[in-house]
This record gives C-alpha cells, structure tokens and sequence, in this order.
C-alpha cells in the first residue's frame, strides 16, 4: 500500500507523522474521504469546497492546490489499484510543542492520504437494512466541521454495535441530528423525505446535497426540519447517506420496525439515481 505524506509516495510502513503533530495531541485536523468508482473519484469538487470550508473555519492554510490534491488521489487510485474505495485525506495544523494555544508561526499543516479498496455497490445493507439504536448527541457544537475529532462517534458506533445494532442516530434535545457517520432521513406516508436542515449541528454531507437535488429532480417533496425518534418509528422507512454508504435503508429503529421492516422504495430509487449520476461524473 502506497501512503502519500507531505510530498512524499511511501510504502504503508514507512508512512509516519510526529507524536507532537496536533492532531495526535488535540484532534486539530480536519479529513475529508472521497469515494471511489470505476477507478475514479466521486463528486471530487464537492469534498475540496467543504474542505476548504473547514479549514477556513479553524485558520489552516491549505497545504496544496485542488489541482495539486486531485493529483495526489488520482495518484493513490493508480498506485494502489484502486477500481472500487475511498480516498481518506487529512490534513492537520501541523507539528508544534504541546501548548493549546494555537502555534503562531513556522508550523505547516502536515497533509496525509491514503487509500482503501472495498466494496462499496455491494452493500449487505441494500437488501437487509440498518437496525439503528438512538443515543445522545454528546458531540461538541460544531459538527458543521468535518474534523478528526470522532471519538464520540466511535463510541456511540461501537455501543450501538454491542446492543446487536449497525448504527447510532444521535439526538440532541429530543430530535434526531444525524448518523455517527452520515446524514439521517425518513420517509412519510405521503412520500414526503425529512431530513435535519443544515446547521451547526450537523455536517454537510456531499451525499446529502446530491441525494436531495435527486430527490428534487424526482418531483419528490423534502423537507429539510429537525424530527425525533417517535416520528422515526412511525415513518413508511428510513435511510442514511454518506460518501462511502451512498444511499443505505434503514429498517429499524430502538426495535421499533420501520414500516414493513424491508428497505423501502424511496431509499431504493435515490441510491439507483445517485449511484447512476456519480458513475456518469466521477472523474
Ligand atoms: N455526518 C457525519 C457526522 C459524517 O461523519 C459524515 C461522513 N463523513 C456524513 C454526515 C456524510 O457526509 P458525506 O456524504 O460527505 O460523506
């Protein structure tokens, strides 16, 4: 496996960063992980805005150009044969003394990439569904940042998991924020998609953005406002998006089934025209 660090191509093993980097010390880094199909990189423009975007929010230099970054994936892709995966990108503050105070000058982000292959379109998910329990949202204030700071939402993952479920749905003051690691919706009887409206309180996921022009384009109503988990249990179904989910059913909740406890048609439709979509723009 080929890693990239800093302007360098190295094997797995000789890929390192320093243990005073501040993203080993403090989570100050932010990531970003484009998806991989067909050997090419899905909504690539859409991972760099946010990127951008969480950088700014923190005062992080941007270590290299979009056009130098596209590069560097599409480098990674080649290297390691990559035909179906993710890109993981991460880039942090960079390697300074420990001391919370933000370092002032001559410290320069560090930029790490890797590559993993997996299958993705061949998801045990579409056809059974993601049993979900609910948990506290006990995630600091500003999700809106994709930063590396995930402990939280490795625990409520691993929790979920010990509880014989996929997944976590976290909730803050009684309504539904998003996944551990995608962006949460139901689906009404009436058809109508619900989904948290964008705030500080989730992320902006690029899936979700594509899914619900998709959704738009389908002439399918969205309401993007918060919902609980007792909307959850008495939706017609459920689903998550994410980069490397795409569109994934949800089919339980807090064991609660979701209408006939299969994968619903909507979630069906959208990850078959997203898929479709992102196959015919990837790059
Ligand atoms: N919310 C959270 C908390 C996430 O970690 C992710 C995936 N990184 C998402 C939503 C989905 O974002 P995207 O569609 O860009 O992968």
């Amino acid at each position: 496996q080929t890693v990239y660090v800093n302007g360098d191509y190295l094997p797995k093993d000789e890929a390192k960063i320093s243990v005073f980097d501040r993203a080993f010390l403090f989570a100050d880094a932010v990531y970003e992980v484009t998806s991989v199909i067909g050997g090419k990189l899905v909504d690539f423009a859409g991972h760099m805005a946010r990127l951008h975007r969480s950088l700014g929010e923190l005062d992080i230099e941007p270590p290299v150009s979009d056009d130098e970054m596209l590069d560097i994936h599409r480098r990674l892709v080649a290297e390691n044969a990559i035909e179906e995966g993710m890109i993981y990108l991460q880039v942090t503050r960079g390697t300074a003394d420990r001391d919370f105070l933000f370092p002032e000058k001559d410290v320069r982000p560090n930029l790490v990439l890797f590559a993993q292959a997996k299958s993705l379109i061949d998801n045990p998910f579409v056809e059974r569904g993601q049993k979900i329990v609910s948990m506290e949202d006990l995630r600091w204030r500003r999700c809106d940042i994709k930063t590396t700071q995930l402990l939280y939402a490795s625990w409520a993952k691993s929790l979920a998991h010990a509880d014989g479920a996929d997944d976590a749905w976290l909730v803050r003051d009684g309504f539904i924020t998003e996944g551990t690691s995608n962006n949460a919706y139901i689906v009404k009887e009436d058809g109508t998609i619900v989904t948290r409206q964008l705030s500080e309180d989730v992320l902006s996921g690029i899936t979700r953005s594509a899914v619900l022009e998709c959704a738009r384009q389908l002439q399918m109503k969205v309401e993007e406002r918060p919902f609980t988990v007792e909307e959850a249990k008495a939706a017609a179904e459920a689903f998550s998006t994410s980069a490397s989910s795409f569109v994934n059913p949800v089919v339980e909740i807090d064991g609660s089934t979701i209408g006939n406890g299969a994968p619903g048609p909507v979630a069906r439709r959208l990850r078959e025209i997203y898929l479709e979509k992102s196959r015919a723009a990837a790059i």
